[in-house]
């Protein structure tokens, strides 16, 4: 199965990933994560990329088109993966299709994380990663059950994104809008967007996930 979640910044997409990674079998493709990887180290790619990223910018789409391209081939991908921040404009959805059909592969779903702007800003500025395993947390919303230990891994280190300080928030919400909104219309027109309640609780957005992908 071959899933995109979309949503703007903060609408719970690496969350409900992760989620959907462990029940229905399939990889959790997060380009965000796989471009945060690329940066660590510490070649002059991977300053000008964190660069772009800090800022809140997009990354050129030639850069994420070979990226998504060379990851989708590796064996672990071979029962279906979940498209986590990935197509953010229409020219890498159409670079997706083109992708896919090459390969004799088809897209399954198209789930939007339907969100209150607003809201989503109180979120995105609380939350926070285990370092170990990648589980997500907020401090108000979403906390380990003891405080400083994940509840996945027990890991204890914590990290907080450059790119959720409030400028940098901001100029993700306005490239969101101008930039990866349209590939909306561009999935609803071939008829395969659903959306869902991304407000509601995390178990609640789970549920309906899970209704669409047909297991619940
Ligand atoms: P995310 O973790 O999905 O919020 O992504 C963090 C940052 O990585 C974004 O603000 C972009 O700078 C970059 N990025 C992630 N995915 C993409 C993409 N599909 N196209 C361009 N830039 C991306």
């Amino acid at each position: 199965m071959i899933l995109i979640l979309l949503g703007p910044p903060g609408s719970g997409k690496g969350t409900q990933a992760k989620r959907i990674e462990q029940t229905h079998g399939l990889v959790q493709l997060s380009t965000g994560d796989m471009l945060r990887a690329a940066t660590d180290s510490n070649t002059e790619f991977g300053r000008r990329v964190k660069a772009i990223m800090d800022s809140g910018q997009l990354v050129p789409d030639e850069i994420i088109v070979e990226m998504i391209d060379r990851r989708i081939v590796q064996t672990d991908c071979r029962k279906g993966f979940i498209l986590d921040g990935f197509p953010r404009t229409v020219p890498q959805a159409e670079a997706l299709d083109a992708m896919l059909a090459r390969r004799g592969l088809k897209l399954d779903h198209v789930i939007l994380l339907d969100v209150d702007e607003a809201a989503l800003i109180d979120r995105l500025s609380g939350r926070f990663t285990c370092g170990q395993c990648g589980a997500s947390y907020h401090d108000r919303y979403n906390r380990p059950k003891r405080d400083g230990v994940c509840d996945g891994c027990g890991g204890t280190e914590f990290i907080r994104r450059a790119d959720d300080r409030p400028e940098a928030v901001k100029a993700r919400f306005e490239v969101y809008r101008r930039q990866t909104a349209p590939i909306l219309p561009y999935y609803r027109e071939r008829g395969i967007l659903r959306t869902v309640d991304g407000m509601a609780d995390i178990d609640a957005v789970t549920h309906e996930i899970d209704r669409i992908l047909g297991s619940a």
